[in-house]
């Protein structure tokens, strides 16, 4: 046993903070936590856990409409916002008790507060010091707005889920996947939606056709979207807000979301006194074993600013706990991550877009199938499903898995696990199909269309 006082101090009790914690004390080390706010981070407090919440809760004015095709009479649904913020809140709470038994009962020290080094041994907790063998800081992201006249009129993705009152007329600032996916609850849930994004088409790095369908698919659900386009300026008082775009036009709203992306959260740690490089956005730089510049620091999750998901951070956390602690050294693999937006219609992705293929110099084989999914023969709403398969000509191996359509994110998880296994195309075809679904898509298309 070392002289410090812990093993392991982990700063920041989000995604990888908990995971690393739990499964480094299960292997018999010392673990400490700080964390500075709620037990679970951005995912659980104001992240992927809400965000979904209420996914479901803007869902049903769609459902309710859809029903009428099938013989239902559905009176005109109203919706109560305060009533699903407080059940929400409700979940969040019983969340947080399910992470503090779960690190309690693992053995982990939780410590309330901010944590800032002192040196590369030493932390500082509300003036209380502890020392510990490594650190692992975990301390996530935080959004980022552009400083343009009346910024600070304006919420990010952080202050939505606690407002008390629904917007009933929203301007979103971005163009990433919550940009994209507030704007699709918020219309859900009977708001006047306007996107403002400054390039061409929203969602950036996803495969084309999956962002041009998108699009297509949020303007028929009537969400305003404006493309090359910026908010120069926001003005006005309470919910009498006004955003003016370099165009010249002006849009009246009672909120202006900001989604312009989010920062490595590594201010005020006390990192570079003692020595840990940061990139110039603030990242900690770590090495392939996810240490730092300085030996014994190590970090994951959002604040090394790799793959800023969930599923990464838990994966980088286990790596750690792995490598230091149960003699099996583990090095993330980063291939054919698959991920989900939650935009209405989903998108599912796992690997790599047909511009990613092509620029990396593959003969690409493309195949799509564009077609109305069977409940809306019947619904009568004028959606469409995008599948479509991103195929080395030369190997025959499946490069890239993309839908937009309901229940996408759902059905990409399993096409990851055989892309990561090396399907090739001829797998897929000799796949039996689950009838009638649409997944069933992925393992019919027989025809190239590129
Ligand atoms: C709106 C939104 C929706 C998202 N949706 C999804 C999704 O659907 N799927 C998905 O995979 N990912 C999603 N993400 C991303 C996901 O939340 C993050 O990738 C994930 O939470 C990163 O985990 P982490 O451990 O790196 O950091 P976090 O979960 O952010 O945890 C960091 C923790 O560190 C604490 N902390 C910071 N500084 C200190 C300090 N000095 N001392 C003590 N504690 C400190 C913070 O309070 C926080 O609790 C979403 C993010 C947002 C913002």
């Amino acid at each position: 046993m070392s002289d410090y006082g812990f093993d392991l101090f982990v700063i920041g009790a989000g995604s990888g903070g908990v995971r690393a914690s739990r499964m480094a004390a299960g292997y018999g080390a010392r673990v400490a936590v700080a964390e500075a706010s709620n037990l679970g981070g951005t995912c659980v407090n104001l992240g992927c856990v809400p965000k979904k919440l209420m996914v479901y809760a803007s869902s049903f004015s769609a459902a309710a409409a859809d029903a009428e095709g099938f013989g239902w009479t559905v009176p005109t649904p109203t919706f109560d916002w305060a009533t699903l913020i407080a059940n929400k809140d409700r979940e969040i709470g019983r969340l947080n008790s399910i992470y503090q038994a779960l690190l309690e009962g693992a053995g982990v020290r939780i410590i309330n507060g901010r944590a800032r080094l002192l040196d590369r041994n030493t932390i500082e907790v509300n003036g209380e010091k502890f020392t510990s063998e490594r650190v692992l800081v975990a301390t996530g992201g935080r959004p980022f707005k552009s400083e343009i006249p009346g910024h600070d009129l304006s919420i990010t993705s952080d202050e939505i889920f606690h407002l008390d009152r629904q917007p009933k007329r929203i301007v979103i600032a971005g163009g990433g996947y919550i940009a994209v996916e507030f704007a699709g609850i918020l219309k859900g849930m009977g708001s006047d939606v306007t996107l403002v994004y400054r390039g061409p088409l929203f969602l950036r790095g996803f495969d084309n056709d999956v962002r041009t369908v998108l699009a297509e698919e949020m303007r028929k659900r009537g969400i305003t979207l404006l493309f090359d386009t910026l908010i120069e300026k926001i003005a006005g008082t309470g919910a009498a807000l006004s955003a003016t775009t370099n165009h010249g036009n002006v849009i009246e709203a009672d909120q202006v979301l900001s989604a312009m992306g989010r920062l490595p959260n590594t201010g005020g740690l006390g990192l570079e006194e003692i020595g840990v490089e940061l990139t110039t956005r603030g990242a900690v730089i770590v090495n392939e074993n996810l240490e730092s510049s300085v030996s014994g620091i190590y970090a994951i999750g959002d604040c090394i600013d790799r793959v800023a998901l969930t599923p990464v951070a838990l994966a980088e956390g286990m790596a750690i706990a792995e490598t230091l602690f149960n003699g099996n050294p583990t090095v993330v693999d980063y291939t054919n991550i698959p991920s989900a937006v939650f935009s209405q219609p989903n998108i599912g992705t796992v690997g790599l877009t047909e511009a990613e293929a092509r620029k990396d110099g593959f003969d690409v084989e493309i195949y799509r199938s564009t077609f109305r999914p069977m409940v809306h023969t019947m619904s009568g709403r004028n959606e469409k499903t995008m599948m479509k398969l991103v195929v080395d000509r030369k190997t025959d191996r499946v490069l890239g898995v993309h839908m937009v359509g309901p229940d996408a994110g759902e059905i990409i998880q399993g096409m990851a696990v055989a892309l990561k296994a090396g399907a090739t195309k001829a797998t897929f075809d000799s796949t039996i199909g689950i009838h009638p679904t649409a997944a069933e898509e992925f393992v019919t298309m027989r025809t190239p269309v590129e």
